[in-house]
């Protein structure tokens, strides 16, 4: 294997893939390919003694810290600022992100984030508040919070809403407990089990076992729905909820919905919705009228703020006459002197169940949200979810014929294919999905959910322009035709371009390596 003149191999991936053939001809002395640019890790760049503010000795200050003496030096490397500006930079350029490409990822909802958004949520009496603040300082921000609130219960039809989850799961996990908390004011908490079809996402029966619960599947049906029947066939006086996502994680519309909801509640549970897909629905249909008891709205999907590194998730969960008195502190109320919070079960008649977390929510992402809203309008609303379905169709329809669409059409707002047409080809649906990238396209969701097999999720959104799915749509064609053409060592070996190449990414999952330790001298050689 040879090295570069950073000392990284040049084709690190060759000794453990042999599929992969690559040839020298791509490696350069410097390991760069242009201006893409090998990087080191940031403590192996450090020098000591480099800084990059020059600031004059501190007087002596007497320590506060009484017995808590620091040890020694805490190993931050010592960095000039340009060596901090164009390492951050590069590793800005190493990675997919909604910048920078399609990111067709189903269930994920990457929309572009508009900088509008940005804007407002860096105005100094949103960005410069503390939380701890008196109430009486931070109208504004209560004012906010408010009409955020006042969308969310509008666009759902609902009457109450919790702000304060920090994600999707964290709303999830609110829903729950309020639910729990309902059950125990009924007198009954022998309903410990909760109903989750098989297709849900991976927190719903997370969700339920965290809370104490036990998780009962529901198989789906042959054309990837839930039925009624299957439903009732489950129910009985141990049932505390049941938590289903619409549309569905397959991309599809639960058309039995309704009679879910009044058999559930005939049965005396609760109804959860997974809101994550809120997107294909905004504005054209109200949650309240198909029956949720509580539904999270991921507002780094449907209300385009950032997801993952960009900034934190938010969970909103909107709840039901019947679980709202149970919602979580602290809560915005109209006080008599413009907007209040309450803090403690004792200021309220309601019975919170207690807290989700310290303060109020990710107040930044409600900014970006609210200024998504105000931007669209309700109108601009209903036109998201319409474009995004259409979108989601428009894909669909143009590879059907050539890839495989377990469920045939039309979906909702994501196109789910499964890995028929791999089929004798020797490419896996991880295969095709690396191809993807030297094409420059991120993959679509690979192996979710696991109701069909190798299932390949594409998510368009609203965001993309029909040129950019035009050129998608085409890419997917050529990939797809080459695999059925026999050119399996071209999927195998990809993706080729990229600075690294097939990563073990379940390694990297498991058994990550977060921590950086000085490199012990090589023995000298004999
Ligand atoms: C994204 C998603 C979740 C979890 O939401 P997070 O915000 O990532 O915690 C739950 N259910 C479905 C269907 C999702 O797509």
């Amino acid at each position: 294997m040879s090295m570069n003149s950073q000392g990284r191999a040049t084709a690190p991936h060759a000794a453990s893939h042999a599929a992969a053939t690559a040839t020298d001809a791509g490696a350069t002395f410097t390991g760069n390919k242009a201006l893409n640019q090998e990087e080191a890790l940031i403590f192996e760049l450090g020098n000591p003694g480099v800084v990059g503010v020059d600031l004059p000795e501190p007087a002596t200050a007497k320590t506060r810290l009484g017995a808590v003496k620091p040890r020694g030096a805490i190993g931050l490397p010592d960095l000039s600022e340009p060596q901090v500006v164009r390492h951050f930079t590069r590793l800005s350029q190493k990675n997919f992100g909604i910048d920078s490409t399609m990111y067709p990822l189903g269930s994920c909802t990457m929309k572009h984030n508009p900088r509008l958004n940005e804007k407002m949520a860096r105005l100094p009496g949103f960005s410069d508040v503390h939380p701890l603040q008196p109430a009486s300082t931070v109208q504004g921000a209560l004012d906010l919070i408010d009409q955020l609130a006042h969308w969310l219960k509008t666009l759902t039809g609902m009457p109450a809403v919790a702000m304060s989850p920090g994600a999707g799961a964290h709303g999830e996990l609110c829903g729950l407990m309020a639910i729990r908390a309902a059950l125990a004011a009924r007198g009954e908490t022998h309903r410990t089990r909760v109903l989750v079809p098989e297709s849900a996402h991976g927190t719903n029966p997370a969700t339920a076992a965290f809370c104490g619960f036990t998780v009962d599947a529901i198989p789906a049906e042959e054309n990837g729905r839930v039925s009624v029947e299957a439903v009732k066939a489950k129910l009985g006086d141990d049932v505390a909820c049941i938590m289903l996502t619409n549309p569905n994680t397959c991309g599809l519309f639960e058309p039995q919905i309704k009679a879910i909801a009044d058999a559930v509640h005939a049965a005396g549970g609760y109804f959860y919705c997974d809101g994550a897909n809120y997107n294909a629905i905004v504005g054209r249909l109200r949650p309240a009228d198909l029956g949720v008891d509580a539904m999270h709205i991921n507002l780094h999907k449907t209300f385009s703020t950032p997801h993952g590194g960009g900034g934190p998730g938010s969970g909103p969960v909107v709840l039901s006459e019947a679980l709202a008195p149970f919602a979580p502190l602290p809560f915005v109320v109209h006080g008599k002197d413009g907007f209040a919070l309450v803090e403690h079960a004792d200021d309220t008649k309601a019975k919170p169940f207690g807290r989700m977390k310290a303060f109020h929510g990710q107040m930044g992402m409600f900014v970006r949200a609210l200024a998504y809203i105000l931007s669209h309008g309700a109108d601009g609303l209903r036109q998201v979810a319409t474009d995004a379905v259409l979108n989601a169709n428009y894909v669909l329809a143009s590879l059907q014929d050539v890839m495989s669409a377990p469920f045939g059409g039309p979906c909702m707002h994501e196109a789910l294919f499964d890995d028929t047409f791999l089929k004798g080809t020797g490419v896996t649906p991880l295969d095709f999905a690396k191809a993807m990238i030297d094409e420059g396209f991120h993959p679509m969701t690979m192996y979710f959910p696991l109701v069909v097999h190798g299932a390949l999720l594409v998510e368009p959104t609203e965001t993309e322009s029909k040129g950019t799915l035009d050129q998608f749509i085409a890419t997917l064609r050529y990939l797809a035709d080459k695999a059925k053409a026999g050119d399996a060592a071209h999927f195998q070996a990809a993706p080729r371009l990229t600075p690294r190449r097939r990563l073990d990414e379940t390694a990297a999952a498991r058994k990550p390596v977060l921590r950086w330790t000085p490199p012990v001298p090589a023995p000298a050689a004999e």
